[in-house]
């Protein structure tokens, strides 16, 4: 009998595991995958200031090729329960809808994961091949949807310093849109935070000649950057963005003129630009705008650089199989947010593809029950391509 992906789904969305809480999600996966041949491995993760966090890494087979499934079985609050038709944390199946938190993002697509390759396996005599090659790997981590220190990023290195070498990994993020089968993802923008500070002089108002308002040089700098576009694009991505998010001056007295003034900015950029290049770029236009004016441009530490994962073999390999269970030729996008690919991305290709991302972190999050096995399939097609 195949593999229930709904069933999976609904076991899931009963463990309550809004980060960091564990929840019995990975306990049930450990199960399910442990009964099923895999090497399971159970690592809890910390950092000073941060909450200890439990994480999966399960491996069947030892050889090459190796595909990975990577998620997250952490998941956001549900805010004010009593919003909800229907409970969170009950997975209630009405009207060809299975609800709770974690239905599209991404229990949901963890579970046709699990579905598909335990399938994958009973066909294949109980390895990824018959011929004793490949491997695949399940690494799920309870810290995505947080600070994300303590996930991913430390399994992975966890995983490398034993030995193992990844050749591709799918990350079961709900990536589509609309339909299932419309968007892969195949990368992300880089995103980048900084302060542009404008240093004046402080002085009464009414003897303006005795000060310099800082508020001038920074609204000349703010127009030069708001105004020239970063670049046009490039194959893989929309253009680069920088956008203003704050204007700070903090000014309470109406008869001063401020000694400092401060805007806060974000840069979503694409494969044109590196960080330091980036950098390089938005310092010079400063500094062009400003003349005189004496300012300086603070960068945070924390930033998330761009990615892709080129189209090729492997990206052809996972839209072929969306197309031939779904009849949906998917666009290779890069646009949203962050996911923990940006970590994987360091140790093979990667690419996501899930379940609709609609209701994700909603009220009522929900998928439909066929968009289950239609994931599943295609899946389970991957596997079947990929191993062959
Ligand atoms: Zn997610």
């Amino acid at each position: 009998m195949p593999a229930d992906p709904l069933t999976i789904a609904r076991d899931l969305i009963r463990c309550p595991s809004v980060t960091p809480a564990e929840g019995g999600a990975l306990d049930y996966l450990a199960d399910v995958l442990q009964r099923a041949g895999f090497a399971v491995h159970r690592m809890t993760f910390s950092e000073p200031g941060t909450p200890d966090i439990e994480n999966l890494y399960a491996r069947i087979g030892n050889a090459a090729p190796h595909l990975m499934f990577a998620g997250h079985t952490d998941v956001v609050p549900p805010g004010d329960t009593g919003a909800w038709q229907h409970p969170p944390f009950a997975a209630e199946v009405a009207g060809g809808l299975l609800y709770g938190r974690g239905a599209a993002d991404m229990k949901g697509g963890i579970a046709c994961a699990v579905a598909a390759v335990l399938d994958h396996l009973a066909a294949a005599g109980g390895r990824p091949q018959e011929n004793s090659k490949g491997s695949i790997s399940f690494l799920i981590t309870g810290d995505e949807e947080s600070v994300a220190i303590n996930g991913t990023i430390k399994l992975l290195q966890w995983a490398a310093e034993r030995g193992a070498r990844f050749d591709h990994c799918i990350l079961a993020e709900p990536s589509n849109v609309e339909a299932l089968g419309d968007t892969i993802k195949i990368g992300r923008r880089g995103s980048l935070n900084g302060t542009l500070i404008v240093t004046g002089r402080q002085a009464h108002v009414a003897y303006p000649h005795r000060g310099e308002n800082p508020i001038r040089g920074l609204t000349q700098i703010l127009a030069k950057l708001m105004a020239e576009p970063l670049d046009a694009g490039s194959a893989n991505f929309q253009p680069s963005n920088l956008e203003f998010t704050s204007v700070d001056v903090g000014n309470t007295t109406v008869n001063l003129i401020p000694g400092e003034a401060r805007a806060r900015f974000n840069i979503r950029y694409n494969d044109c630009h590196t960080q330091a290049s980036l950098k390089a770029l938005i310092e010079r236009r400063a500094a062009e705008a400003a003349g005189s004016v004496r300012h300086a441009i603070a960068w945070d530490a924390s930033n998330a650089d761009v990615f892709v994962t080129a189209p090729g073999p492997f990206t052809d390999l996972v839209a072929g199989a969306i197309v031939a269970v779904t009849g949906r030729q998917p666009e290779l996008s890069t646009s949203g947010g962050t996911s923990d690919a940006r970590f994987i991305k360091d140790y093979c290709e990667v690419v996501e593809f899930g379940l609709v991302g609609q209701t994700m972190h909603q009220v009522d999050e929900h998928v439909p029950v066929a968009d289950l096995q239609t994931l599943t399939a295609v899946y389970r097609r991957i596997l079947e391509r990929y191993f062959s």
